[in-house]
């Protein structure tokens, strides 16, 4: 029964396909609240109530790709594009470090823009005037060659969610792309030595929970250093725009599996999951969540940067984000880590 399950997930951090879909499909409230608190438990042991904060600074809207939910594929003709150049980036790093954020994120659509040598040349600015804070990367699907230079200059971890670990589903919303490279992609930056983040969205529409099964097995067999895990929100100029969003329950309930699945993954509350519900954050932190990624862009940008609609926190000056945060992370008892907060597997 689910309770069993549970235990399992809390005891021996594992669970079989059939196990994982058997808790989805049948857990009530009661047995709900049950896996959150084990959740909780699992990461006050690895991480005790730390929360680590990340300075997403969103590079550029340009995308080729054309994934069947996000307001930045390329046939949504109303999107407004924009890229950061280098002293941009500079800016949104070094107004990030004084925040004390000492993790990095670079993220943005796939632009033919940021060739190996622009980007070589902006990871090796960051790293020259921070050694200390950790880059991440989020740039999508790269060639392995890629991959290297740009850990070579200096990037630490690089974000690719698998998006869907079932593969009819996953052609069905890349159509034209096979879902074998997007896998080949994460075996490549866990080979180069990143620490890498996998991760999927709850609620792509038509997903059911043997999906959802199948994502949290990968998850736990890719062993990834960071799990990126939040809502399918629709997006008003995409063909998904009629469907409704995932939701904040099945959310949390995904993340608490996944933190008993691995105990020291690096899990965000995402942003996502504060867009679907005003508790949504609390909630993934209550569940195991241990990192949030505040928005560094620069104010001009953010609005341009809409992978879905209602985005939480949008306009929220960084200053005055940065003490909410940790003023709201405090009132749900958690608190504030000023390091890199790297998996302990990989710089404990
Ligand atoms: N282009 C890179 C990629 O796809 O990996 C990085 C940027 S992409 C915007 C980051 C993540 O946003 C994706 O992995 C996807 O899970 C998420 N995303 C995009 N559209 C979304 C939507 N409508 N609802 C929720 N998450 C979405
Ligand atoms: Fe591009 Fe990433 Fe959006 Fe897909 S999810 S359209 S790759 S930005």
């Amino acid at each position: 029964n689910v309770i069993d399950i549970i235990n399992k997930l809390y005891s021996e951090n594992d669970a079989s396909k059939e196990e994982l879909l058997y808790l989805l499909d049948n857990i009530n409230e009661e047995e709900k609240n049950l896996l959150i608190e084990k959740a909780h438990e699992t990461r006050m042991r690895t991480y005790s109530n730390k929360v680590y904060l990340r300075g997403l600074i969103e590079l550029t809207s340009f995308c080729k790709k054309d994934c069947l939910y996000c307001g930045l594929r390329r046939s949504n003709k109303s999107a407004e594009r924009y890229r950061l150049n280098i002293d941009e980036v500079l800016e949104c790093v070094r107004k990030g470090d004084k925040l004390g954020y000492k993790t990095f994120v670079l993220q943005g659509g796939e632009d033919a823009y940021y060739t190996d040598d622009v980007m070589v040349e902006i990871i090796t600015a960051i790293k020259n005037e921070f050694p200390n804070n950790a880059l991440t990367l989020s740039l999508g699907e790269r060639s392995y060659e890629s991959y290297e230079k740009m850990f070579k200059a200096g990037a630490d971890r690089y974000l690719l969610r698998h998006e869907s670990a079932s593969k009819k589903l996953y052609e069905s919303i890349h159509p034209g792309e096979p879902y074998e490279v997007r896998f080949n992609c994460l075996k490549n930056l866990k080979e180069i030595g990143y620490q890498a983040g996998a991760g999927f969205m709850v609620g792509i529409p038509n997903q059911t929970n043997e999906d959802l099964a199948n994502d949290l097995r990968f998850v736990k067999e890719f062993e990834p250093a960071m799990c990126g895990i939040g809502p399918f929100i629709p997006h008003k100029d995409t063909p998904l725009k009629d469907y409704p969003h995932g939701s904040l329950e099945k959310t949390v309930i995904c993340l608490a599996i996944v933190r008993l699945l691995l105990p020291k993954v690096l899990l965000p509350a995402t942003t996502a999951l504060s867009s679907i519900d005003k508790n949504g954050r609390n909630a993934g932190l209550k569940a195991g969540g241990n990192v949030i990624m505040p928005n560094l862009s620069p104010m001009s940008v953010r609005k341009k940067y809409s992978l879905y609609n209602n985005k939480a926190y949008i306009l929220d000056e960084d200053a005055e984000y940065r003490r909410l945060t940790e003023e709201k992370i405090k009132e749900a008892g958690f608190e504030v880590e000023i390091t890199r907060g790297d998996n302990p597997d990989f710089r404990g």
